[in-house]
Formats: C-alpha cells, sequence, structure tokens
C-alpha cells in the first residue's frame, strides 16, 4: 500500500468522522482471490471530499448514497469520493486478493493434510487489501463482521458469534476500534474453551497442532487467568473486550499481535517438541504483553504512530513485569536484562537510532521502521527507570487516570506525562525531555579509590557519544558482592543513589566501606545505560560471576561482558575463556541459552577465518560440559544440547544421535533437535538433497516445511547456492516464511569460498527483492540475507556504493545502513 503521510491523516480525521464498517466476506472460492462487500457509514460537512484507503483485484459496483461512484474515482490504491452528503454510506462490492506475506488475508496451505488456513492481518497500512477504510489508528469505528466460509471451517472475529451455522458466521459489532485492530482466522482450526471471572476463554490452532493444543492449553490458560487477575488488581476498568481468545497462526509475521478479543500469536508457540523453560517463560510473557495491549493500545490507542511507543514500551515494560508477578516465571526481568536490552542497545547505537517517542514520524512507512529495539526494549527499559524515578504507587495512578479519561479514544505522550505528573507530583517535562525526546545511550562507568582495605571514594562517571551529548539523571543500585568462606559470592550492600545529569556523581554512602570482591554498578538493573565496572572489579568478573547467587545479577554481568566485546574493548577470545569456565555451572536456562548465541555470533564475525575454529571449538566444549552435568530431561540439557549441535564439527557424533546412538540420557531426540542436527551436518557438507527430503518425508510438517527450505540453502554446493538466490530475490509464491528460512540458511562461515561472489549479488540484487516483496516480510527479507558473516573491507564498499544511491527504498537503507555499521565494529576489532 503507498504510505500514509501524518498530513494527510491530520486533514482526514478533521473532516471525516466514520461510525460503523460492515464487511461481509466470501471466502469459498478456490484459488487467489475472495469476494468482499463492504458498508461504511460516516459523517462529515456537505459537499467535502476524502479517500479511502483500497486495493482491490476488480469491482463488481461502488456506490454512494445509492448512486454509482464513476470507475474514474479509483486513483492508484485509492478511492476518492466528492460532493459529500452529511450522512453518508458507501457501499462497495469487490474481489480483493489473498496474501502470502503475513499482510492483508493471508493464506496458507498445511502440508501436513492439505488443509487452507486464513488469518487477517491489517497493521501498519493494509486494510485497504481487505475493505475500503479510513486506515489510521485515530478514527475508530464499530467493526460488524460476517463470512460465508467452506463447511467444516470455523471462523472467529474481535466481537463475539451471533449465529453460526454450517457455513455461515455472523459476529456482533465492536466497540468502537482502530482499523489496524481488525482481525480474524478462518480454516479447519481446533479449539479448546475455557472460562474465568465470567470471560470466556478461547484457544485455536491448526488441526495438525490439535494435539500439542490440547496438550499446551491447560499452561496457556492458567497464564491467561493470572495475568487477567492481576491486571485486574492494578488497573481500574476491566478487561474491556468481552470474550478473551487467543489463536496461533501459521506465518504470522510478529510473535503476536494484540487484536481486543481474538489475539493472534504465530504457532510456533503450540510447542510439539521439547523446549525448555525459558522458552515457555518467554510465551508466558508474550500472552502478558498482549493483555497489556488491551489497556495500552486497544482501549487507549496513538493518535499517531509517533507515539507508538505508548503501545510497544507499555506492552513490553507490564508484560514483563506481570508474568513475574504473576506466573510461576519469576525471573523475566532477568531474560530482560540479558536479552531485551542487548537488542534495544544495538539498535540505540546503530547510525538509523531514533527518540524512544520521535517528535516527527512523517508517514507509515517511517512508522514501521520505528518497530524495533529502541521502539519495545529501550522504551521499556526506560519505563522501569520511570517507576524507579517516581514510585509505584504514582506510576499506577497516573497510568489509571490516563486511561479513565481516554478510554475508547486516541491519546498522545503529552496526555499520559500530564497525568503522571499530576499523579507523582513531579514535573516530568525535563525527565521526557532527555530520556525520551533524544537518541542514544550514555555509559556509566564506576570508579573507585582504594584505601588499604576501605573505599576512599567511589563515584559513578556518566558520558555520552559525541553526537549525542545528552547525558541524564539515572536512578541506579550499586551491589558490594563479596566471597564468602564457604566459596559463595554473597550481596554484602546495596544502595539506590541517584546519579545526576552531569559527568561524575559522588556515591558518599560507600566512602569508608570496606572494599567489596565485586563491585556491582546498575545492581538490580534499574537503568538503561552501558556499564563498565572499576578495573578491579572487571578483573574479577571470571573468577566471581558463575558463584553469584542472584540470576539478575549474573545477567547485568554477562549483558556488560558480551557490550564490551561488540565494542572491541575486550577480544572475542577473552570471551570465549569465561564462556568454558563459567558456562557449565550457569544454572539459569536463559542465560545459558542466550550467552550461547551471542558468543557464537561473535565467533563467526569477531574472529579472523584462522582463529575461529579453535574458538568454536572452545564454544563446543563448554556445552559439552555443561551438557555432561545438566539433569537428564532438563532445559539446561536441552540448552547444551542444542548449544552442541550448532557448534561442533563432530559429524560422527551428530549423526550417531540421529540413529540413536550415545545421546545423552533423557535427551529427546524429536522432531525439532533432529533437525536442527541434520541442517548442521548440511552445513558441515555431511547431509545431502537427499537426507533433507527424507527428513521432510518424516516430517511432513509447517515446521519440517520451513527446516527444508533453510536446510536447502544452507547445502555447500554451488546449484544450491544459485537455487536459492534466486528463490530470494524473485519468487514471490514462495511465503513470507519460507522465504526467511532460505535466507537465514544462506550464509555460513563454513563455507566463505562457496559464498563469496553474494556479496556482490546482495547488492545488486536486493532493491529488486524490495520491489517484489513488501512491508516486513521485505525488511526480514533483506536483513537474513546480508552478508554479516563476510567481515570484510571489500563488503563496506558495496554497501557504501548502494547506499549512495538517491532512490533506494528507506527499509533497504536503514538495513544496509545498520548492517554495514556492524561491519565496521567487528572489522575494527579484528585487526
Ligand atoms: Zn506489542
Amino acid at each position: 500500500m503507498p504510505s500514509l503521510t501524518r498530513a494527510e491523516a491530520t486533514a482526514r480525521a478533521a473532516t471525516v468522522d466514520v461510525h460503523e464498517y460492515e464487511i461481509d466476506l466470501d471466502l469459498t472460492a478456490e484459488g487467489d482471490t475472495f469476494g468482499a462487500r463492504t458498508v461504511v457509514r460516516f459523517s462529515t460537512r456537505p459537499g467535502a471530499s476524502t479517500f479511502l484507503e483500497f486495493e482491490p483485484v476488480s469491482v463488481a459496483s461502488i456506490t454512494l448514497n445509492g448512486a454509482p461512484v464513476p470507475a474514474a474515482a479509483m486513483d492508484g490504491e485509492r478511492l476518492h469520493l466528492s460532493d459529500l452528503a452529511e450522512h453518508n454510506e458507501l457501499a462497495v462490492d469487490a474481489v480483493m486478493r489473498y496474501s502470502n506475506d503475513g499482510e492483508g488475508l493471508h493464506k496458507y496451505v498445511d502440508p501436513a493434510d492439505g488443509s487452507t488456513y486464513l488469518y487477517q492481518h491489517m497493521f501498519i497500512n493494509n486494510a485497504g487489501r481487505i475493505l475500503p477504510s479510513f486506515d489510521q489508528p485515530d478514527m475508530k469505528a464499530s467493526f460488524k463482521v460476517s463470512v460465508t466460509a467452506p463447511g467444516g471451517w470455523l471462523v472467529a472475529a474481535n466481537g463475539p458469534l451471533v449465529t453460526g451455522r454450517e457455513g455461515r458466521w455472523e459476529f456482533a459489532p465492536t466497540k468502537p476500534i482502530s482499523t489496524y485492530l481488525c482481525s480474524l482466522i478462518a480454516g479447519p482450526y481446533h479449539s479448546v474453551t475455557s472460562e474465568h471471572d465470567g470471560i470466556p476463554l478461547a484457544l485455536y490452532a491448526r488441526k495438525a497442532l490439535a494435539e500439542p493444543l490440547e496438550a499446551e492449553a491447560p499452561e496457556i490458560f492458567e497464564v491467561t487467568r493470572q495475568c487477567l487477575d492481576r491486571f485486574h488488581e492494578i488497573f481500574h476498568i476491566r478487561y474491556p473486550f468481552g470474550h478473551y481468545q487467543q489463536a496461533f497462526a501459521p506465518e504470522f509475521n510478529f510473535g503476536a499481535m494484540e487484536y481486543p478479543g481474538l489475539v493472534v500469536f504465530r504457532d510456533e508457540f503450540i510447542y510439539r517438541s521439547a523446549v525448555t523453560e525459558s522458552e515457555r517463560e518467554h510465551r508466558a510473557n508474550v500472552i502478558a504483553h498482549e493483555m497489556a495491549h488491551m489497556w495500552f493500545g486497544d482501549l487507549v490507542t496513538m493518535a499517531w504512530w509517533d507515539d507508538l511507543w505508548l503501545n510497544e514500551s507499555f506492552a513490553e515494560y507490564l508484560g514483563t513485569r506481570i508474568a513475574s508477578e504473576a506466573t510461576r516465571f519469576p525471573d523475566t526481568w532477568t531474560t530482560f536484562a540479558m536479552q531485551r536490552k542487548a537488542w534495544g542497545l544495538r539498535a540505540d547505537q546503530h547510525p538509523s537510532t531514533h527518540p524512544v517517542a520521535p517528535a516527527e514520524v512523517t508517514d507509515t512507512d517511517q512508522a514501521l521502521l520505528n518497530f524495533d529495539g529502541i521502539s519495545y526494549a529501550k522504551g521499556a527499559a526506560v519505563l522501569k527507570q520511570l517507576v524507579a524515578w517516581v514510585g509505584d504507587e504514582a506510576f499506577l495512578a497516573g497510568v489509571n487516570a490516563h486511561f479513565e479519561a481516554h478510554a475508547y479514544g486516541n491519546a498522545t505522550l503529552a496526555d499520559l506525562l500530564g497525568a503522571l505528573s499530576a499523579a507523582s507530583g513531579r514535573d516530568l517535562t525535563t525527565w521526557a525531555d532527555v530520556w525520551l525526546r533524544r537518541a542514544q545511550v550514555n555509559t556509566l562507568r564506576t570508579e573507585a579509590v582504594r584505601e588499604g582495605r576501605a573505599y576512599a571514594s567511589v563515584a559513578v562517571l556518566q558520558t555520552a557519544p559525541e553526537q549525542y551529548p545528552t547525558l541524564r539523571p539515572h536512578k541506579v543500585g550499586l551491589g558490594l558482592y563479596d566471597r564468602s568462606a564457604d566459596g559463595a559470592v554473597v550481596l554484602r550492600k546495596r544502595v539506590e543513589i541517584e546519579v545526576q545529569a552531569t559527568g561524575r556523581t559522588e556515591v558518599p554512602e560507600l566512602a569508608g566501606e570496606p572494599v567489596a570482591d565485586l563491585l556491582l554498578l546498575n545492581d538490580g538493573d534499574l537503568t538503561y545505560a552501558k556499564i563498565r565496572l572499576d578495573e578491579e572489579s572487571t578483573a574479577a568478573v571470571p573468577a566471581l560471576l558463575p558463584l553469584i547467587d542472584d540470576s539478575l545479577a549474573r545477567a547485568v554481568l554477562w549483558a556488560s561482558t558480551l557490550d564490551a566485546v561488540v565494542d572491541g574493548e575486550r577480544p572475542v577470545a577473552e570471551l570465549v575463556t569465561l564462556v568454558l569456565a563459567a558456562l557449565p555451572v550457569e544454572s539459569e536456562v536463559v542465560v545459558v541459552e542466550d550467552v550461547l548465541r551471542a558468543t557464537r555470533t561473535l565467533v563467526d564475525r569477531y574472529s579472523t577465518p584462522e582463529t575461529r575454529p579453535a574458538a568454536l571449538e572452545l564454544v563446543a566444549q563448554a556445552a559439552d560440559r555443561l551438557l555432561a552435568v545438566s539433569e537428564a530431561g532438563g532445559s539446561r540439557q536441552l540448552a547444551a544440547a542444542r548449544g552442541l549441535i550448532g557448534a561442533t564439527v563432530d559429524v560422527k557424533r551428530l549423526a550417531g544421535w540421529l540413529e540413536g546412538r550415545e545421546v545423552p540420557d533423557g535427551l529427546a531426540i524429536d522432531a525439532d533437535l533432529r533437525w536442527l542436527i541434520v541442517y548442521r551436518l548440511t552445513v558441515l557438507g555431511a547431509a545431502d538433497t537427499a537426507m533433507i527430503d527424507a527428513e521432510f518425508e518424516r516430517d511432513r510438517s509447517t515446521t519440517g516445511e520451513q527446516w527444508a527450505a533453510r536446510a536447502r540453502a544452507a547445502r555447500p554446493d554451488a546449484e544450491a547456492k544459485a537455487a536459492a538466490w534466486e528463490s530470494i530475490i524473485g519468487d514471490t509464491k514462495l511465503s513470507n516464511r519460507l522465504v526467511e528460512m532460505t535466507a537465514s540458511g544462506f550464509w555460513h562461515a563454513e563455507q566463505l569460498d562457496l559464498i563469496r561472489p553474494y556479496v556482490a549479488r546482495y547488492f545488486a540484487d536486493m532493491p529488486e527483492m524490495m520491489r517484489v516483496r513488501s512491508g516486513m516480510s521485505a525488511e526480514k527479507t533483506a536483513t537474513y540475507a546480508f552478508p554479516a558473516i563476510m567481515v570484510e573491507a571489500d563488503t563496506r564498499r558495496l554497501a557504501a556504493e548502494l547506499l549512495a544511491s538517491d532512490d533506494l527504498d528507506p527499509i533497504l537503507r536503514r538495513v544496509v545502513q545498520d548492517a554495514d555499521d556492524d561491519l565496521r565494529r567487528a572489522l575494527a576489532a579484528r585487526f
């Protein structure tokens, strides 16, 4: 769809008051299209003109207030209307096209049984691919949906079902919601239902996933109930959208989407193979995240996409918090410190960095690009800091006042800050200016001066990047950790201080305090900053980190260590040594997984072709040692096995596992672990096409199809690479997920000579790929297909040449700019 500008949106909202959409879809035809009859009721000032977004294949009729609208009213993907009455009724009967990129009405055929599944995703500007609409967040309306569908299908929408006889489904009109929140699923979905506190609950997944859905339903319902109860405790307005349905759909672009009354998740969340506790924690977090959106986003919606953070930062903060407070996963903040903040920090240091709350988002294209680690993770980290700053009581009072003032309407950053300032009695103007309106991140560093066995003085030094010189106030914890007689490392004392928005803040509370074995800055992870310890503490990390009891403290230390390697301050070889020493005793699964994943990536990119094999071998050894000491059948065992499979070059051992030989006790070599092994064997040249095909025969499923696509792209064979590349660039029959899997399987440090020609191809071919794919799918494909492991001056030269062209697609420009910046760091660290 063409991008909608903010100026157009403002003018349209001032002209038109939209009341209701009546949509009647006919999903019975075979092939690529479906029928859509829509009635839109809206009022305006007589004589006015406006437009609706609309992208039909063909139109049978368009009438306005009973009179035909001339064909010339369709201009590209907009339907222009003029000479409007005060009250208007637009009626359109059209044929529309299904999509395979996850936007519009996505059609998917399950390889397991040939069944067709549909889900609707109108975000961010794709409503016109289904119906004529005023597609912007501040033009809320009621949606009344009816569907004619093949027999045996299940159809669900935002509103409750009114009548559902075989093949015909009619839903009650919704409360006023934004276009991007209108939701629908259709297909032979399997369902499980329940109820809690007067709220009907339902879960849906493909019938091929019926068995795992039934198995997972008790935990999903339990988390859902716990989170609903907790939100009802902290919010004054009860859940406002009637029933709470959660659908798990194939090839969904996001983790999930917060449609009121019918949340849609990617169906990888319905586990068919063994998963770790951290994966279950992640799912609980996503459930809580989407539920938070029912208030932040759905009940009170941003007026325009510049306040996207009001949606995502709040949902990320509250999702992490509520999952930790209400479910059996108390350590979500450890995951946040380890994983999510690293995502935010990386995005914030890229050339494309932007403020959490940008002052101006000119159009929907730019809005889509802001769906990044800044809007989610940095925003949530900043909110955590805000809660530490104003106190939780004032924070919740302000948030509740905000909901009450704007329920079923739209609001802006200024509205929210007003409510929070009133509740806290603290003027947040300055705070918001430095934290929300200015990009980039500060570095906080402890300076500890010793005098004998006590601190003469302790100070926190704050710096900012040259181009972004803002210093900020930070509320931070400082933890003093000592090695105890029995070898553990325990917290002796913790102080919370307010670091001033200056270069140096003294900590008089610690003067005269006995020296700690490790002085941890940002203990408790209250603030968002790059953290560097004093010299003695840094030197003590390798010996002490494994012995610290508190997983959040370990996460802060690991995150700081990994960040220093990314920055080239410390060599990757040192990281690998630390991993070998600390990982086998690490008890927190998410730390194991994240350290293995991050180290693996850093080894591929920060070591040279000469040093890489030895570094990788040490990573494999670390995973192997952990595997040897892990409890049979436990999460750590699975995390260790996956880490080992990803790093080892011992093809004999891997092939043996596939055949059930010398498998560690309790480790299930199930469908997904088999694919991980087959994939690794493929990368190493020890699996051929026949083996991949045989595995797909054995596992003819959605996941199997995706793994097979990834494995075929990974084959160290010139023909396989050529075929994969052609698919990535131009095969529009390939769905969003299959393209992503193909692209993510393409580049391997093990295959440098074979893939080197594709470095130039990337920069030559990607503009064409951007022309045939759109939105999020295009962005992901461009990202996965980037030659990130070709850490060479030549790659940077080609990137610079592409970036110099004027008419580069803005999505591709951002992907290449940021990926090139990662190359710059890696190159500098290597030589
Ligand atoms: Zn969200």
